[in-house]
């Protein structure tokens, strides 16, 4: 065996999760390469430059915030595994946001990092119904959320013995289902309890300079550690033999061994590299068939002004849908604009007399993978334009209203991803952010030495990618000596 190319753990991505579970194993002296496909770490959670302009890909909002001091916390306990001090992520919490249904939002609850505000919301839109959200939030609280072996239950049905009013109910999951879940209609109840404490019991906030400064400190620590990384080096196949992931082939045709493998990028991604897409003697871990149907487009433009010129000075995230029912589905057209997600960066509070040089307003719907994953180049361009558009105008009606020329006038660039850049970029199949519908928490997978971690073990979002990065590598490796 060459000493240089075998490694105590392989990671394949560097994505938050890997570089998370990569930082965890390095300050544990283990020898920890990560292979990562793309010239920029970050995975889903990145940022790219267009004409000296940094645009953030992921990062709506960190979820999970935290006052210091709170204490049992997932972000407590990811700042604490990880090494990191509060300060480096220098975190700004978010004003306000909402959740806003009907044809112009007539009925919208605003919540903020303090739960009171959005418990009150309740009491006032539906006072009916807050000694249900109260129990619910009393279920929530005592649900065991980080069992790795929880069985899977339908959300919607624990939540119905709670809510009764099927507004409420919708009002409730839309925002969950688009920050996490990999599921239509319905969510499983572990997953929903995540999320609504990331979201509503816990909160959102951001570095002033984006999701950059998150991957700045992460690969600092993971650089600290000793850990290495090799850029545009992914690994093409995995060699298994009599249970165990045997070797790695690197894209380069270079051959890598480690005893342990952790993949970051996906279970029926991880299960196409191995052996070339043969399956091991036994057959593979059967959630790997579950590739995931949720797609999204974004539009980004940037604006001349702060977006609180244009009167959009409150709402840092809207969560909108167009009527009184929500339909969280894999859409029939290329995208879904009825229903979606405004963030505008602008709106955290970053103290006084700082603000973004430039106004953003950012817009994420629905999408349709298949729709766009085969057309030609000039088609591809003619939709993207079109619908950027749409999807615009769409979200404009749960903003105060500004004329289209006024908006025009101010947009100084625009961007725009779709599934087909989410593919191109992650290797998502299916531009599947949230990747499976079913999840594995324990990380197995048919080789004895291959493990999942990231979208596909459970834990979503930026610190839940960091959470499972960071418990996988305690689980699998760490706590086995
Ligand atoms: C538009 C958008 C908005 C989002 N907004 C938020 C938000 O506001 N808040 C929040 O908490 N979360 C948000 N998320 C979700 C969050 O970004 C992800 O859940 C999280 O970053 C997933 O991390 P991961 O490490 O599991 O996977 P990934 O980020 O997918 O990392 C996997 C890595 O593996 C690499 N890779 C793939 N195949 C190979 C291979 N064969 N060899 C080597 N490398 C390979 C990929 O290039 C990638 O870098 C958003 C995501 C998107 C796309």
């Amino acid at each position: 065996m060459n000493s240089a190319s075998h490694y105590d753990v392989a990671i394949i991505g560097a994505g938050m999760s890997g570089l998370a579970a990569g930082i965890r194993l390095a300050h544990f002296g283990r020898r920890v390469c990560i292979f990562e496909r793309h010239n920029t770490v970050g995975g889903l959670n990145s940022f790219y430059s267009i004409a000296g302009r940094k645009f953030d890909v992921g990062l709506h909002a960190m979820t999970n915030y935290v006052r210091p001091g709170v204490k049992g916390t997932p972000l407590g306990k990811l700042l604490r595994q990880l090494r990191i001090e509060r300060d480096e992520f220098a975190l700004c919490e978010q004003k306000q946001s909402r959740v806003t249904f009907g044809a112009r939002g007539e009925v919208s609850l605003r919540f903020t990092n303090d739960f009171a505000v959005l418990e009150a919301e309740v009491a006032r839109c539906f006072p009916a119904q807050i000694d249900g959200f109260r129990r619910l939030v009393g279920r929530i609280k005592a649900f065991d959320d980080v069992s790795l072996d929880a069985r899977p239950v339908s959300a919607r049905e624990i939540v119905r013995e709670c809510i009764t009013d099927p507004l409420l109910e919708d009002m409730l999951f839309c925002p969950l289902m688009y920050y996490g879940s990999a599921t239509e209609h319905d969510m499983e109840f572990g997953q929903f309890v995540i999320m609504f404490k990331a979201l509503f019991l816990e909160g959102f906030a951001r570095p002033f300079d984006g999701v950059r400064v998150i991957v700045r400190v992460l690969l600092e620590k993971y650089r600290q550690a000793g850990g290495e990384r090799r850029m545009k080096c992914g690994v093409q196949r995995i060699i298994p033999r009599e249970g165990r992931a045997q070797a790695l082939i690197l894209d380069t045709g270079e051959e890598i061994t480690a005893d342990h493998v952790i993949s970051s990028i996906g279970a029926p991604e991880t299960e196409k590299l191995l052996d070339g897409g043969r399956r091991p003697p036994g057959g593979g871990h059967p959630e790997a068939k579950n590739v995931g149907r949720l797609s999204f487009i974004e539009t980004i433009a940037i604006l001349n002004r702060q977006p609180a010129e244009l009167g959009w000075g409150s709402d840092t995230i809207v969560f909108f849908n167009d009527s009184l029912r929500f339909d969280y589905a894999r859409p029939q057209a290329q995208v879904d604009p009825r229903s979606g997600v405004i963030c505008i960066p602008n709106n955290f509070d970053y103290g006084v007399g700082r603000a973004l040089p430039e106004g953003i307003f950012r817009v994420t719907c629905l999408a349709d993978y298949d729709r766009w994953a085969h057309l030609p180049e000039e088609a591809y361009q003619a939709d993207k334009n079109r619908w950027f558009t749409e999807v615009q105008r769409s979200a404009r009606r749960f903003l105060p209203a500004v004329d289209d020329l006024a908006l025009a006038a101010a947009t100084v660039t625009t961007d725009m991803f779709t599934p087909r850049t989410i593919t191109k970029f992650t290797g998502h199949l299916n531009g599947a952010i949230y990747g499976s519908p079913v999840k594995n928490r324990q990380g197995r997978t048919a080789l004895a030495n291959l493990y999942l971690c990231g979208t596909d073990q459970g834990f979503l979002g930026i610190v839940g990618a960091m959470l499972s990065g960071i418990s996988m590598a305690n689980y699998h490796i760490l706590q086995k000596g």
